[in-house]
């Protein structure tokens, strides 16, 4: 399963991707968004009931009336299966998928304290940016269990 999502729903993305969903975030207009969808059979997610019955026509479609992210994630969850836990990861920041790098490769792009404690560390293979398992990653993923 993967997912499009539309700028108003730009918490949500963060937790998609954590929770191990493709998800396009990107600064495209409707017609640009519905095509997207449509080419890579991503699931639309939008705020914006107009935009909604537009692409129902030409894509898979969920129309979101929550504000709040966790609001948001209920709705989604209602109307899709997801799964608890990801099988794999994708960079919060931009989509990227995350690898696995030996702990020696990094030793010189984190904090000393960080390197020290953790054993496991992950590199985007789009932006570069490096993520362990912090408090950071463990309250998103609390919030995601309640
Ligand atoms: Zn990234």
């Amino acid at each position: 399963m993967k997912f499009v999502v539309d700028r108003m729903l730009g918490r949500l993305v963060r937790y998609l991707r954590i929770l191990g969903y493709e998800t396009d975030y990107l600064d495209f207009d409707d017609e640009q968004l519905i095509k997207r969808s449509r080419k890579s059979g991503a699931i639309l997610l939008t705020r914006d009931g107009e935009m909604a019955q537009k692409a129902g026509n030409y894509c898979r479609v969920i129309l979101l009336r929550k504000h709040e992210v966790r609001e948001q994630l209920k709705e989604l969850r209602s109307r899709v299966r997801l799964r608890k836990k990801p099988r794999e990861s994708f960079c919060p920041v931009c989509g990227g998928g995350l690898e696995t790098v030996p702990k020696k490769s990094i030793e010189r792009e984190v904090f000393f304290r960080v390197f020290k404690r953790q054993k496991r560390f992950w590199k985007c293979k789009n932006c570069g940016k490096i993520y362990w398992r912090g408090t950071h990653l463990r309250a998103l993923r609390a919030r995601l269990r309640d």
